[in-house]
């Protein structure tokens, strides 16, 4: 029987809309404000909008939401585009909200003209005082009742920058005593002398996000305006601006935004951890953004399984870092290529191979395809493995390698331990062995016998040297909208984030190609860092091989 897919809440008003032919095609828009790096919230948001307009045949706009000229830059501009295009989608139309300063001005002298709007001298104090409470009605503001030829005035000089910051505003003009706060006199315009990323010096008045939001939708004819939950009490004034100056209707739709374990998503405490260097950059790879998991080994497709499998509701919660980590394993387990690393070496000598002979062993890049591509390991008398694979006073359930036991070394021999060398200390330094030639694997199937344990290794002649950086979470309490009163987020900074640590690889690693993190067996998932160089490789760990987790 074939699974259906129950339809989320979006999808049932957008079918109800297309069948009901309110809408003949769906137009949706992803407006990120230029002022951060996006991070995996986004992610959600970026493929609820363009996912359904796909499903539905629609269309998805780029919008900048870029009214704020202090906060935004370029380099926020161009990063946001690298994203989107990385996570797989396309935009038909980049725009930006600054594309329609003009219309919005001309729209807010229409409403000076018809008394729906007047230039307002209180201070921004004064204006909150003013608003009252949601128990208690506001204040009209003294400056509320000026005729519509002062107004028009004082807002066109406010506008030719006649005024400083802060001297002057432009105010809806609606009702002081409304129930909905949003609705007592709100802010259209504000005075900021700075120069914006796009008009440059043209204004020095900037529109506020309730003014320009419903207006650039409407404008771009969008039909579904998809956001997230805190704006719902926004949505009766977005509809106000809409209806009153009769402009195309779109509609705003609200979600709830993902929020994550041991994770933060607001870009003004990423952009905090950036600037006091707590971490390296935005792409950092302990950091939620795109740019900063993307460089830890995250794929797109797992980002989008992540999405598909949280689904879309409308009430906050908190979901399970955990599972964003089992659709990176899940992909990468899919896809990724295996090398050996030993990360913790103690030197194995097989005693009876002969001196100076290499044997070159063909291996599946991915056992769940063993007649694909392969790479050559090198096998030789001298082989590096990691420590933990070895125990001297071994329990009965130790598989692995012990004086006088048996392993398999993967894909090739078995061995067997015959005696422990120790230093000074009584450290184990190496491992003597011999290995069984009848156990190659392909051998005489006659002669063929198995070993419960089988163990990853290297050459210790052919192993190339790395840079592990092992990565964990960067908080320690899961969920970072609890930090208590007293306490700062960074408090909660884990001491152990990163680990420094080496490893010895196979040298067929530093020839793979695949462009996404590979398997180092046995270990975990690993992803080469941009701060590698031919002489010295360095590899991010992106998540563990194996991990209790399953999800519901
Ligand atoms: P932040 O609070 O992190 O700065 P923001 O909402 O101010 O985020 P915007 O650039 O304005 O960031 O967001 C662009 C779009 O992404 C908006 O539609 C917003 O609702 C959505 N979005 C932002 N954060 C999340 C999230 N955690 N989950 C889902 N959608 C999100
Ligand atoms: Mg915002």
């Amino acid at each position: 029987m074939e699974e259906t897919k129950k339809l989320n809440f979006l999808e049932e008003i957008i079918e109800n809309d297309l069948k009901e032919g309110k809408v003949d095609s769906i137009m949706t828009r992803f407006p990120p404000e230029p002022n951060g790096y996006l991070h995996l919230g986004h992610a959600k948001s970026i493929c609820l909008n363009f996912g359904l307009a796909q499903k539905y045949g629609g269309k998805t706009n780029l919008r900048y939401d870029d009214t704020n000229p202090v906060k935004e830059d370029v380099e926020y501009v161009d990063s946001i585009k690298e994203d989107i295009k990385w996570l797989g989608f396309q935009w038909d139309k980049e725009l930006y909200a600054s594309d329609y300063f003009d219309q919005l001005y001309q729209w807010a002298e229409d409403l000076i003209k018809r008394g729906l709007a007047y230039v307002d001298d209180q201070t921004q104090e004064e204006i909150r005082a003013g608003r009252g409470t949601v128990d208690t009605p506001g204040t009209e503001s003294p400056y509320r009742n000026r005729s519509v030829e002062e107004n028009l005035k004082l807002f066109r000089e406010m506008r030719d920058g006649k005024y400083a910051d802060g001297e002057k505003v432009l105010r809806a003009k609606i009702d002081m005593a409304h129930p909905n706060m949003m609705f007592r006199d709100p802010l259209l315009y504000r005075i900021k002398h700075a120069s914006h990323h796009r008009t440059g010096d043209k204004w020095c008045i900037y529109p506020m996000y309730d003014y320009t939001h419903g207006q650039c939708d409407s404008i771009e004819h969008i039909t579904h305006s998809i956001c997230t939950l805190e704006f719902d009490v926004h949505r009766p004034l977005y509809d106000w601006f809409i209806q009153t100056l009769g402009i195309y209707p779109s509609h705003q739709y609200e979600f709830a935004r993902l929020n994550l374990t041991y994770t933060l998503m607001s870009k003004r405490k990423l952009l905090e951890l950036v600037q006091k260097g707590i971490v390296s950059g935005w792409d950092d790879p302990r950091m939620p953004t795109l740019c900063g998991v993307r460089r830890r080994g995250y794929t797109a497709e797992a980002l989008k399984m992540f999405c598909d499998k949280i689904g879309v509701s409308k009430r906050d919660q908190l979901m399970d870092i955990q599972l964003l980590e089992w659709c990176v394993r899940q992909d990468l387990n899919a896809r990724s290529n295996r090398y050996m690393v030993v990360q913790d070496p103690v030197k194995v000598t097989i005693t009876n191979w002969p001196a100076g002979q290499v044997e070159w062993f063909d291996c599946p890049l991915n056992p769940a395809e063993p007649e694909g591509a392969s790479r050559k390991v090198p096998f030789t008398g001298e082989l590096y493995i990691d420590k933990a694979d070895f125990m001297e006073d071994a329990p009965k359930k130790f598989f692995r390698l012990k004086p006088d036991g048996e392993v398999r070394l993967k894909y090739t021999y078995i061995i067997k331990c015959n005696e422990v060398i120790k230093d000074e200390n009584g450290e184990v330094v190496e491992l003597k062995c011999t290995y069984d030639p009848t156990t190659r694997p392909g051998g005489d199937p006659e002669q063929w016998r198995s070993v419960k344990g089988t163990i990853h290794w290297v050459s210790v002649e052919h192993a190339k040297e790395l840079e592990l950086r092992n990565y964990d979470r960067l908080f320690t309490l899961a969920d970072m909208s609890q930090v208590p009163e007293d306490k700062d987020y960074k408090d909660f900074l884990n001491p152990d984030s990163l680990i420094l640590g080496k490893g010895w690889a196979e040298p067929a690693l530093l020839e793979d190609k695949s462009g996404i993190a590979v398997q180092f067996e046995r270990t975990g998932y690993y992803f080469l860092d941009k701060d590698s160089t031919p002489e010295h490789p360095i590899f991010n760990k992106t998540v563990a091989l194996k991990d209790s987790y399953k999800p519901e």
